[in-house]
Protein backbone atom coordinates (compact mmCIF):
# COMPACT_ATOMS: atom_id res chain seq x y z
CA UNK A 1 0.00 0.00 0.00
CA UNK A 2 1.48 3.56 -0.62
CA UNK A 3 1.27 5.53 2.33
CA UNK A 4 0.51 9.67 2.81
CA UNK A 5 1.52 11.89 5.24
CA UNK A 6 -1.10 14.12 5.22
CA UNK A 7 -4.33 14.45 7.55
CA UNK A 8 -6.48 14.19 4.34
CA UNK A 9 -4.76 11.00 3.55
CA UNK A 10 -5.16 10.02 7.05
CA UNK A 11 -9.13 10.94 7.09
CA UNK A 12 -9.62 8.73 3.87
CA UNK A 13 -8.68 5.65 5.64
CA UNK A 14 -10.57 5.96 8.46
CA UNK A 15 -14.00 6.85 6.38
CA UNK A 16 -12.87 3.89 4.27
CA UNK A 17 -12.51 1.47 7.43
CA UNK A 18 -15.37 -0.99 8.54
CA UNK A 19 -13.92 -1.29 11.59
CA UNK A 20 -14.33 2.55 12.92
CA UNK A 21 -17.24 2.73 14.79
CA UNK A 22 -15.81 0.11 17.21
CA UNK A 23 -13.70 2.72 18.52
CA UNK A 24 -16.80 4.58 20.27
CA UNK A 25 -17.57 1.14 22.19
CA UNK A 26 -14.10 2.53 24.16
CA UNK A 27 -13.51 5.06 26.70
CA UNK A 28 -11.08 7.26 25.02
CA UNK A 29 -8.85 8.60 28.02
CA UNK A 30 -8.35 12.64 27.23
CA UNK A 31 -5.82 14.97 27.73
CA UNK A 32 -6.11 18.62 28.07
CA UNK A 33 -10.19 18.00 27.11
CA UNK A 34 -9.25 16.50 23.80
CA UNK A 35 -9.11 12.46 23.53
CA UNK A 36 -5.67 11.27 22.93
CA UNK A 37 -4.09 8.92 20.58
CA UNK A 38 -3.40 5.77 22.48
CA UNK A 39 -0.40 3.14 21.41
CA UNK A 40 -0.29 1.20 24.80
CA UNK A 41 -3.25 -1.40 24.55
CA UNK A 42 -0.44 -3.79 24.48
CA UNK A 43 -0.04 -2.75 28.35
CA UNK A 44 -2.71 -1.95 29.28
CA UNK A 45 -6.05 -2.22 26.85
CA UNK A 46 -8.78 0.64 27.23
CA UNK A 47 -12.34 0.00 28.79
CA UNK A 48 -15.13 -0.96 26.75
CA UNK A 49 -18.48 1.53 27.57
CA UNK A 50 -20.29 -2.05 28.39
CA UNK A 51 -17.76 -2.99 31.40
CA UNK A 52 -19.70 -0.46 33.84
CA UNK A 53 -23.15 -1.96 32.76
CA UNK A 54 -21.86 -5.61 33.17
CA UNK A 55 -20.14 -4.90 36.55
CA UNK A 56 -23.24 -3.30 37.64
CA UNK A 57 -25.44 -5.87 37.27
CA UNK A 58 -23.31 -8.14 39.57
CA UNK A 59 -23.33 -5.53 42.51
CA UNK A 60 -26.83 -5.08 42.00
CA UNK A 61 -27.47 -9.09 41.63
CA UNK A 62 -25.46 -9.16 44.78
CA UNK A 63 -27.28 -6.34 46.62
CA UNK A 64 -30.53 -7.95 46.03
CA UNK A 65 -29.48 -11.77 46.21
CA UNK A 66 -27.04 -12.16 48.34
CA UNK A 67 -25.81 -15.77 48.69
CA UNK A 68 -28.67 -17.00 46.55
CA UNK A 69 -27.27 -14.95 43.22
CA UNK A 70 -24.96 -17.64 42.80
CA UNK A 71 -27.59 -19.40 41.29
CA UNK A 72 -30.43 -16.85 41.04
CA UNK A 73 -28.26 -13.79 39.29
CA UNK A 74 -29.05 -12.71 36.10
CA UNK A 75 -25.96 -14.37 34.73
CA UNK A 76 -25.47 -17.31 37.97
CA UNK A 77 -22.36 -16.69 39.10
CA UNK A 78 -21.65 -20.37 39.92
CA UNK A 79 -21.13 -21.24 36.07
CA UNK A 80 -19.82 -17.63 35.05
CA UNK A 81 -16.81 -18.71 33.54
CA UNK A 82 -18.40 -20.83 31.95
CA UNK A 83 -19.89 -18.24 28.77
CA UNK A 84 -16.23 -16.72 28.35
CA UNK A 85 -15.01 -20.18 27.07
CA UNK A 86 -16.51 -20.16 23.64
CA UNK A 87 -14.89 -16.55 22.60
CA UNK A 88 -11.60 -17.27 23.93
CA UNK A 89 -11.19 -20.80 22.03
CA UNK A 90 -12.20 -18.63 18.89
CA UNK A 91 -9.32 -16.54 19.52
CA UNK A 92 -7.06 -18.94 20.21
CA UNK A 93 -8.07 -21.77 17.69
CA UNK A 94 -8.93 -24.18 20.49
CA UNK A 95 -11.92 -26.43 21.34
CA UNK A 96 -14.31 -24.71 23.54
CA UNK A 97 -13.59 -27.04 26.87
CA UNK A 98 -9.83 -26.98 26.32
CA UNK A 99 -10.39 -23.18 27.91
CA UNK A 100 -10.89 -21.53 30.36
CA UNK A 101 -10.55 -17.89 31.96
CA UNK A 102 -8.96 -18.35 35.57
CA UNK A 103 -6.69 -16.84 38.03
CA UNK A 104 -3.89 -14.32 36.59
CA UNK A 105 -0.89 -15.12 33.86
CA UNK A 106 2.51 -15.81 36.22
CA UNK A 107 -0.04 -17.54 38.95
CA UNK A 108 -1.76 -19.90 35.99
CA UNK A 109 1.99 -20.12 34.35
CA UNK A 110 3.00 -21.83 37.84
CA UNK A 111 -0.21 -23.91 37.60
CA UNK A 112 0.60 -25.28 34.22
CA UNK A 113 4.32 -25.77 34.93
CA UNK A 114 3.84 -27.80 37.74
CA UNK A 115 1.28 -30.34 35.16
CA UNK A 116 3.47 -29.85 32.15
CA UNK A 117 7.04 -29.37 32.98
CA UNK A 118 8.69 -32.68 33.98
CA UNK A 119 11.87 -32.88 33.93
CA UNK A 120 13.99 -36.09 34.31
CA UNK A 121 18.20 -35.72 34.97
CA UNK A 122 18.73 -35.76 31.14
CA UNK A 123 15.97 -34.13 29.35
CA UNK A 124 15.09 -31.19 32.23
CA UNK A 125 16.49 -27.65 30.10
CA UNK A 126 13.83 -25.42 29.36
CA UNK A 127 14.06 -23.40 25.92
CA UNK A 128 12.93 -20.07 25.99
CA UNK A 129 12.49 -17.01 23.93
CA UNK A 130 15.31 -14.39 23.70
CA UNK A 131 14.55 -11.65 26.51
CA UNK A 132 11.26 -13.16 27.77
CA UNK A 133 8.95 -11.07 30.25
CA UNK A 134 11.04 -11.34 33.84
CA UNK A 135 7.86 -12.77 35.31
CA UNK A 136 8.14 -15.81 32.78
CA UNK A 137 11.81 -16.18 33.48
CA UNK A 138 11.28 -16.08 36.99
CA UNK A 139 8.27 -18.75 37.10
CA UNK A 140 10.69 -21.03 34.94
CA UNK A 141 13.46 -20.41 37.02
CA UNK A 142 11.54 -21.14 40.31
CA UNK A 143 10.01 -24.17 38.71
CA UNK A 144 13.32 -25.51 37.77
CA UNK A 145 14.42 -25.09 41.66
CA UNK A 146 10.98 -26.73 42.92
CA UNK A 147 11.46 -29.49 40.68
CA UNK A 148 15.50 -29.73 42.16
CA UNK A 149 17.20 -28.92 39.17
CA UNK A 150 19.88 -26.38 38.88
CA UNK A 151 17.82 -23.30 37.42
CA UNK A 152 21.22 -21.49 35.88
CA UNK A 153 22.10 -24.91 33.58
CA UNK A 154 18.07 -25.62 33.07
CA UNK A 155 17.11 -22.10 31.49
CA UNK A 156 18.31 -21.61 27.67
CA UNK A 157 17.28 -18.50 26.14
CA UNK A 158 17.24 -18.36 22.41
CA UNK A 159 19.80 -15.97 21.57
CA UNK A 160 19.78 -13.68 18.52
CA UNK A 161 22.90 -13.33 16.09
CA UNK A 162 25.32 -10.25 17.08
CA UNK A 163 23.80 -6.88 17.22
CA UNK A 164 20.11 -8.56 16.10
CA UNK A 165 17.01 -8.17 18.11
CA UNK A 166 14.88 -10.90 16.50
CA UNK A 167 15.52 -14.25 16.01
CA UNK A 168 14.92 -16.43 13.08
CA UNK A 169 12.36 -19.67 12.55
CA UNK A 170 15.62 -21.61 11.07
CA UNK A 171 17.76 -20.64 14.05
CA UNK A 172 15.21 -21.92 16.83
CA UNK A 173 14.33 -24.85 14.92
CA UNK A 174 18.54 -25.25 14.92
CA UNK A 175 18.54 -24.75 18.31
CA UNK A 176 15.82 -27.53 19.40
CA UNK A 177 17.52 -29.75 17.11
CA UNK A 178 21.09 -29.65 18.82
CA UNK A 179 19.20 -29.59 22.20
CA UNK A 180 16.60 -32.03 21.71
CA UNK A 181 18.01 -34.73 24.19
CA UNK A 182 17.84 -32.18 26.86
CA UNK A 183 15.05 -30.29 26.63
CA UNK A 184 11.81 -30.96 28.85
CA UNK A 185 10.17 -27.93 27.94
CA UNK A 186 10.05 -25.42 24.58
CA UNK A 187 8.09 -21.68 26.33
CA UNK A 188 7.94 -19.44 24.30
CA UNK A 189 5.90 -16.30 23.77
CA UNK A 190 3.36 -16.10 21.17
CA UNK A 191 4.65 -12.57 20.41
CA UNK A 192 7.45 -10.75 22.12
CA UNK A 193 7.08 -8.15 24.76
CA UNK A 194 10.10 -6.20 23.72
CA UNK A 195 10.47 -6.76 19.72
CA UNK A 196 6.97 -7.31 18.73
CA UNK A 197 8.27 -10.30 16.83
CA UNK A 198 5.67 -12.90 16.63
CA UNK A 199 7.18 -16.47 16.48
CA UNK A 200 6.73 -18.80 14.11
CA UNK A 201 4.23 -20.79 16.61
CA UNK A 202 3.20 -23.85 14.19
CA UNK A 203 6.62 -24.14 13.68
CA UNK A 204 7.95 -24.56 16.63
CA UNK A 205 4.61 -26.62 18.18
CA UNK A 206 5.88 -29.52 14.96
CA UNK A 207 9.79 -29.67 16.48
CA UNK A 208 8.68 -30.02 19.77
CA UNK A 209 6.24 -32.77 18.70
CA UNK A 210 8.90 -34.20 16.77
CA UNK A 211 11.17 -34.57 19.22
CA UNK A 212 8.89 -35.72 21.73
CA UNK A 213 9.27 -32.03 23.70
CA UNK A 214 6.21 -30.28 25.77
CA UNK A 215 5.45 -26.83 24.12
CA UNK A 216 3.96 -23.91 25.86
CA UNK A 217 3.33 -20.18 25.07
CA UNK A 218 2.53 -17.28 26.79
CA UNK A 219 0.27 -15.86 24.64
CA UNK A 220 -0.21 -12.29 26.98
CA UNK A 221 0.96 -10.09 23.79
CA UNK A 222 -0.94 -12.96 21.28
CA UNK A 223 -4.09 -13.17 22.15
CA UNK A 224 -6.55 -10.47 20.86
CA UNK A 225 -3.41 -9.11 18.37
CA UNK A 226 -2.52 -12.01 15.97
CA UNK A 227 -4.59 -15.31 15.07
CA UNK A 228 -3.43 -18.98 16.19
CA UNK A 229 -4.47 -22.27 16.06
CA UNK A 230 -3.26 -24.06 19.10
CA UNK A 231 -5.45 -27.26 18.90
CA UNK A 232 -4.44 -28.10 15.27
CA UNK A 233 -1.03 -27.39 15.95
CA UNK A 234 -0.70 -29.49 18.73
CA UNK A 235 0.77 -27.07 21.82
CA UNK A 236 0.45 -28.76 25.16
CA UNK A 237 -0.70 -25.98 26.70
CA UNK A 238 -1.09 -22.04 26.84
CA UNK A 239 -1.62 -19.20 29.22
CA UNK A 240 -2.22 -15.11 28.67
CA UNK A 241 -3.31 -12.03 30.68
CA UNK A 242 -6.79 -10.01 29.52
CA UNK A 243 -5.72 -6.37 29.87
CA UNK A 244 -3.46 -5.88 27.15
CA UNK A 245 -4.96 -6.51 23.92
CA UNK A 246 -8.09 -8.19 25.55
CA UNK A 247 -9.48 -4.42 27.06
CA UNK A 248 -10.50 -6.69 30.34
CA UNK A 249 -8.72 -4.30 33.08
CA UNK A 250 -5.44 -4.57 34.98
CA UNK A 251 -5.55 -7.89 37.07
CA UNK A 252 -8.58 -8.78 35.72
CA UNK A 253 -8.47 -12.55 34.78
CA UNK A 254 -6.63 -14.74 33.00
CA UNK A 255 -6.78 -17.85 31.19
CA UNK A 256 -5.40 -20.86 29.92
CA UNK A 257 -5.61 -23.63 27.00
CA UNK A 258 -5.05 -27.25 27.68
CA UNK A 259 -4.69 -29.89 24.57
CA UNK A 260 -7.78 -32.13 25.48
CA UNK A 261 -5.12 -35.15 25.15
CA UNK A 262 -4.10 -34.16 28.31
CA UNK A 263 -7.22 -34.01 30.14
CA UNK A 264 -7.63 -37.34 31.37
CA UNK A 265 -3.84 -38.52 31.41
CA UNK A 266 -2.94 -39.87 34.07
CA UNK A 267 0.72 -38.94 34.12
CA UNK A 268 -0.22 -35.38 34.46
CA UNK A 269 -0.50 -34.12 37.82
CA UNK A 270 -1.87 -30.54 38.77
CA UNK A 271 -2.35 -28.93 41.51
CA UNK A 272 -5.66 -29.46 42.75
CA UNK A 273 -8.62 -27.46 44.23
CA UNK A 274 -12.64 -27.50 44.17
CA UNK A 275 -13.43 -25.78 41.53
CA UNK A 276 -11.52 -28.32 39.36
CA UNK A 277 -13.90 -30.96 41.23
CA UNK A 278 -17.14 -32.75 39.41
CA UNK A 279 -19.66 -30.01 39.45
CA UNK A 280 -21.90 -32.49 39.99
CA UNK A 281 -20.42 -33.72 43.53
CA UNK A 282 -18.98 -30.49 43.99
CA UNK A 283 -21.29 -29.21 46.97
CA UNK A 284 -21.27 -32.87 48.48
CA UNK A 285 -18.06 -31.39 49.99
CA UNK A 286 -16.40 -35.25 50.04
CA UNK A 287 -12.90 -35.74 49.96
CA UNK A 288 -11.69 -37.71 47.13
CA UNK A 289 -10.94 -35.04 44.37
CA UNK A 290 -12.71 -35.92 40.59
CA UNK A 291 -11.47 -33.53 37.90
CA UNK A 292 -14.28 -31.99 35.31
CA UNK A 293 -12.40 -33.79 32.77
CA UNK A 294 -11.50 -30.83 30.68
CA UNK A 295 -9.28 -27.48 30.89
CA UNK A 296 -11.94 -26.67 33.76
CA UNK A 297 -10.36 -29.84 35.67
CA UNK A 298 -7.49 -26.84 36.21
CA UNK A 299 -10.00 -24.43 38.11
CA UNK A 300 -8.75 -24.01 42.07
CA UNK A 301 -10.98 -21.75 43.06
CA UNK A 302 -14.52 -20.26 42.71
CA UNK A 303 -14.82 -17.41 39.74
CA UNK A 304 -13.87 -13.72 40.28
CA UNK A 305 -17.03 -12.29 39.02
CA UNK A 306 -16.49 -8.63 38.60
CA UNK A 307 -13.07 -9.30 36.42
CA UNK A 308 -15.05 -11.67 34.22
CA UNK A 309 -17.83 -9.34 33.56
CA UNK A 310 -15.97 -6.67 32.36
CA UNK A 311 -14.08 -9.83 30.22
CA UNK A 312 -17.23 -10.01 28.86
CA UNK A 313 -17.89 -7.01 28.09
CA UNK A 314 -14.69 -6.69 26.38
CA UNK A 315 -15.22 -10.12 24.54
CA UNK A 316 -18.19 -9.31 23.15
CA UNK A 317 -16.78 -6.92 20.66
CA UNK A 318 -14.02 -9.54 19.55
CA UNK A 319 -16.85 -11.96 18.54
CA UNK A 320 -18.97 -9.10 16.78
CA UNK A 321 -15.46 -7.17 15.15
CA UNK A 322 -14.17 -10.50 14.61
CA UNK A 323 -9.74 -11.42 14.34
CA UNK A 324 -10.42 -11.70 10.19
CA UNK A 325 -11.38 -8.21 10.02
CA UNK A 326 -9.08 -7.18 13.02
CA UNK A 327 -6.32 -8.41 11.56
CA UNK A 328 -6.70 -6.90 7.84
CA UNK A 329 -7.12 -3.49 9.76
CA UNK A 330 -3.59 -3.63 11.78
CA UNK A 331 -1.55 -4.69 9.35
CA UNK A 332 -2.33 -1.63 7.14
CA UNK A 333 -2.60 0.46 10.46
CA UNK A 334 1.02 -0.71 11.17
CA UNK A 335 2.33 -0.02 8.17
CA UNK A 336 0.90 3.42 8.21
CA UNK A 337 3.25 3.84 11.87
CA UNK A 338 5.91 1.77 10.22
CA UNK A 339 5.81 4.34 7.17
CA UNK A 340 5.40 7.85 9.66
CA UNK A 341 8.20 6.52 11.93
CA UNK A 342 10.34 5.96 8.73
CA UNK A 343 9.07 8.79 7.05
CA UNK A 344 9.96 11.26 9.96
CA UNK A 345 13.13 12.09 9.21
CA UNK A 346 14.81 11.01 12.11
CA UNK A 347 16.56 7.92 11.48
CA UNK A 348 15.14 5.63 13.97
CA UNK A 349 15.19 2.46 14.06
CA UNK A 350 12.39 -0.29 14.28
CA UNK A 351 13.44 -3.59 15.30
CA UNK A 352 9.96 -5.60 15.08
CA UNK A 353 10.58 -7.47 12.00
CA UNK A 354 8.50 -5.62 9.18
CA UNK A 355 7.28 -8.86 7.68
CA UNK A 356 4.03 -8.95 8.57
CA UNK A 357 3.69 -12.40 9.31
CA UNK A 358 6.38 -11.68 11.97
CA UNK A 359 4.59 -9.06 13.91
CA UNK A 360 1.17 -8.20 15.41
CA UNK A 361 0.34 -4.67 16.06
CA UNK A 362 2.92 -3.30 17.92
CA UNK A 363 6.36 -1.59 16.74
CA UNK A 364 9.45 -1.45 18.96
CA UNK A 365 11.30 1.51 18.52
CA UNK A 366 14.94 1.86 19.17
CA UNK A 367 16.00 5.63 19.62
CA UNK A 368 19.32 7.40 20.42
CA UNK A 369 20.06 9.56 22.63
CA UNK A 370 17.04 11.70 22.16
CA UNK A 371 14.97 8.98 23.21
CA UNK A 372 13.30 9.74 26.48
CA UNK A 373 12.99 13.35 24.78
CA UNK A 374 10.81 12.34 21.51
CA UNK A 375 8.76 9.79 24.14
CA UNK A 376 8.11 12.45 26.47
CA UNK A 377 7.11 15.09 23.35
CA UNK A 378 4.73 12.20 22.53
CA UNK A 379 2.89 12.00 25.90
CA UNK A 380 2.89 15.83 26.28
CA UNK A 381 1.37 16.02 22.87
CA UNK A 382 -0.99 13.88 23.96
CA UNK A 383 0.12 10.64 22.04
CA UNK A 384 0.56 7.62 24.87
CA UNK A 385 3.35 5.36 24.28
CA UNK A 386 5.67 3.49 26.47
CA UNK A 387 9.41 3.76 27.48
CA UNK A 388 11.57 0.36 27.65
CA UNK A 389 14.32 1.27 29.57
CA UNK A 390 17.36 1.86 28.02
CA UNK A 391 15.64 3.04 24.89
CA UNK A 392 12.93 1.40 22.89
CA UNK A 393 9.94 3.00 22.54
CA UNK A 394 6.82 0.87 21.97
CA UNK A 395 3.66 1.78 20.23
CA UNK A 396 0.73 -0.69 19.35
CA UNK A 397 -1.67 1.05 17.26
CA UNK A 398 -4.66 -1.34 18.16
CA UNK A 399 -7.51 -2.22 15.15
CA UNK A 400 -10.05 -1.65 17.66
CA UNK A 401 -9.88 1.61 18.80
CA UNK A 402 -6.95 3.68 16.92
CA UNK A 403 -7.68 5.54 13.83
CA UNK A 404 -5.50 6.42 11.11
CA UNK A 405 -5.66 9.98 12.01
CA UNK A 406 -4.25 8.69 15.40
CA UNK A 407 -1.32 7.41 13.78
CA UNK A 408 -1.18 10.62 11.89
CA UNK A 409 -0.43 12.90 15.10
CA UNK A 410 2.25 10.39 16.21
CA UNK A 411 4.26 11.56 13.00
CA UNK A 412 3.63 14.81 13.48
CA UNK A 413 5.08 14.93 16.75
CA UNK A 414 8.55 12.97 15.24
CA UNK A 415 8.38 15.27 12.94
CA UNK A 416 8.67 17.96 15.15
CA UNK A 417 11.66 16.23 16.93
CA UNK A 418 13.37 16.52 13.41
CA UNK A 419 13.78 20.41 14.33
C1 LIG B 1 2.12 -8.76 30.80
C2 LIG B 1 2.90 -9.99 30.92
C3 LIG B 1 2.99 -10.68 32.14
C4 LIG B 1 2.34 -10.14 33.39
O1 LIG B 1 1.95 -11.16 34.24
P1 LIG B 1 0.78 -10.99 35.32
O2 LIG B 1 0.87 -12.27 36.07
O3 LIG B 1 -0.51 -10.79 34.59
O4 LIG B 1 1.08 -9.79 36.15
C5 LIG B 1 3.71 -11.87 32.17
N1 LIG B 1 4.31 -12.35 31.05
C6 LIG B 1 4.24 -11.71 29.87
C7 LIG B 1 4.89 -12.27 28.66
C8 LIG B 1 3.55 -10.51 29.77
O5 LIG B 1 3.51 -9.86 28.61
Amino acid sequence: MNYEASLDFARSLDDQDPLRNFRNRFHIPKKDGNEVAYFCGNSLGLQPKEASARINQELKDWAELGVDGHFDAKTPWYSYHEMLSAPLATLVGAKTTEVVAMNTLTVNLHLLLTSFYNPTPDKYKILTEFNPFPSDWFALESQAKIKGYDSKTALVEMMPEDGEYTVSTDAILSKIEELKDELALIMFGGVNYYTGQCYDMQAIAAAARANNITVGFDLAHGIGNVKMNLHDWDVDFAVWCSYKYLNSFSGGVGGVFINEKHFENPQIVRMEGWWGHNKESRFKMEKGFDPIPTSEGWQLSNAPVFSMAAHKAALDIFEEAGMEALCEKRDKLTGYLEFVILNAGQGLEIITPSDIDQRGCQLSILTGENGKAIHDGLGKAGVVTDWRHPNVIRAAPVPLYNSYEDVYRFGEVLREFSG
